[in-house]
């Protein structure tokens, strides 16, 4: 699988622009797209779901054209939406069963076969008479998942997944999309969580007011941030200091003032050493770097 993003914008009709002239390529596996809120992923999403047409630029996936060949795209995509909702009263198999009608597969058998398949694979299968609205947050999202990926799509786009999830379920909501992507699918994280894609995604995407600001793997990206992650010890005075003229990941208090860490270029004099950078350090960096806010001072 393959898709291929060229030149890409949006504009809504109020004026605001929320994509500018973004250029991605995706391969198999997952894919993490990463921004603060505002940057631009829905709309990149509802762009690549069909649900909404870009203002300039082209998309295609395995050859086939988002705006020409929209019937034979949908056919190929699964999609979690950010705000996704259950009907109420359905219990959590009926409501698979109708997004599986929803999907097109007719045959009642298989419909079955796929909804049992399903309910086993998103670890729910136990839960299959309870009633869907009634569901933990984790096991809503399973079963989001769970409906989003009824038809064996082979891109798979999923908005904001573990918002609201305690780590145990955001763990388990990440494991199961990992399991998934070893097939050979595409599927398209989006997320404001640093966290969510370390562990599990092999490349990444950084968007930022609309642009892209990055793409390439979260070990190359980590690997930009070194040397450039520091702690330092600091005295009260000089941590006011530093909290105006740096971007502060941590403050944590000592018996003396301050353990910082921070990210920037140099610390000229302060008291402190480069520590190696993780993917949330290296996303600061990156962030802070592009808007050049502490060299300015
Ligand atoms: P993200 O998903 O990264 O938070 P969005 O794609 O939702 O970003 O938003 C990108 C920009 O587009 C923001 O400035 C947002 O206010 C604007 N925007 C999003 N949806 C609409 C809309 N329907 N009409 C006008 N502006 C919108």
């Amino acid at each position: 699988m393959k898709i291929t993003i060229d030149q890409l914008s949006k504009i809504y009709p109020n004026g605001n622009r929320a994509l500018h002239d973004v250029h991605l390529e995706i391969e198999n596996g997952m894919f993490g797209l990463l921004g603060p809120n505002g940057a631009g992923k829905s709309s990149l999403m509802r762009i690549l779901v069909t649900l909404m047409k870009p203002s300039h630029g082209k998309v295609t996936m395995n050859g086939l054209d988002l705006e020409k060949d929209r019937k034979e795209i949908r056919k190929m995509l699964g999609y979690l939406p950010q705000d996704f909702r259950f009907f109420s009263k359905l219990k959590t198999y009926e409501f698979l069963d109708y997004a599986a009608r929803l999907a097109g597969i007719k045959s009642g058998k298989r419909r079955a076969d796929a909804v049992d398949r399903m309910l086993e694979e998103v670890g729910l299968f136990e839960a299959r008479d309870r009633q869907a609205n009634r569901l933990s947050g984790g096991m809503k999202r399973r079963l989001g998942i769970a409906q989003a990926l009824i038809n064996e799509p082979k891109i798979i786009i999923v908005d904001e997944p573990t918002t609201g999830l305690d780590p145990e379920e955001r763990i388990r909501f990440r494991n199961l999309l990992s399991t998934i992507s070893t097939k050979d699918v595409i599927i398209i994280l989006s997320t404001h969580i640093v966290g969510d894609i370390s562990s599990t995604c092999k490349s990444m995407a950084l968007l930022n007011q609309g642009e892209l600001a990055y793409s390439g793997s979260p070990d190359d990206l980590v690997e930009q941030a070194v040397g450039k992650v520091w702690l330092i010890n600091a005295s009260e005075r000089e941590y006011q200091e530093i909290n105006e003229k740096y971007p502060v990941i941590s403050n944590v208090p000592t018996s003396e003032g301050w353990e910082i860490q921070l990210v920037a270029d140099e610390i000229n004099g302060y008291n402190g050493h480069a520590i190696d950078p993780n993917l949330e350090h290296a996303y600061v960096y990156f962030m802070e770097s592009r808007l050049n806010q502490w060299t300015a001072g």
